[in-house]
């Protein structure tokens, strides 16, 4: 077969796979509502597998994005900058791996620079990327440091989150004013005890 033609099937089985997921997601939501005691046939509910489909694309877009390619294009001329550099209190939504509810906070995410530097959007972008899978927090934080501290390099890298879980604030416990931190802390910010707590500060205060 030729490159072209190669191309051509294998696009087409990517779209068959595709149509197949989403049949198979309209499918599944008319079974939650068999689950609950719905009418699937009720006029309000409807189109209402069709947008909790679409909503999942969104909500779990994360799986089709690669950190690394976002994290890539780094800059090395940062005019000697080599002090902290922070996106404070960034907001993002998650799911909780173990009830599909979903995980709402923010997180601040710091590094010192040693000879590179990325774009301030990229942090938040390399969050998203993430947050928009299954998760829990103590992964999600971890898996952010890991990413900046294997693509950037820096002197040092921290993470920290604060969110609440609808797992827990709208069935279980029921705690609904509870809130979870986590914080990975690598190189001098591990290291140094006053840069740990300046940057704990910085995400906790006002
Ligand atoms: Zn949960």
């Amino acid at each position: 077969m030729s490159e072209d033609k190669k191309e051509m099937v294998s696009k087409l089985t990517e779209e068959a796979i595709e149509e197949t997921k989403y049949k198979a997601g309209l499918e599944a939501v008319k079974n939650i509502f068999w689950v609950i005691g719905e009418d699937p046939t009720r006029e309000g509910l409807v189109d209402t597998p069709k947008r909790f489909v679409k909503a999942l694309g969104e909500w779990f877009k994360g799986y089709k994005e690669d950190p690394k390619e976002i994290l890539a294009t780094s800059f090395s001329e940062v005019g000697g900058y080599d002090e902290l550099v922070m996106l404070r209190k960034i907001p993002f939504e998650s799911h909780c791996e173990h009830h599909i509810t979903p995980i709402i906070g923010t997180a601040t995410i710091a590094y010192l620079p040693d000879r590179g530097a990325v774009g301030v959007s990229k942090l938040a972008r390399v969050l998203d990327c993430y947050a928009k899978r299954l998760q829990v927090q103590e992964r999600l934080t971890a898996q952010i440091a890991d990413a900046i501290e294997e693509c950037v390099k820096p002197r040092g890298v921290a993470v920290i989150i604060t969110a609440t879980h609808q797992c827990m604030t709208t069935r279980g416990v029921h705690k609904a004013q509870s809130d979870m931190i986590t914080s990975e802390m690598r190189g001098l910010f591990r290291s140094e005890a006053s840069l740990r707590s300046e940057i704990m500060s910085l995400h906790l205060g006002g």
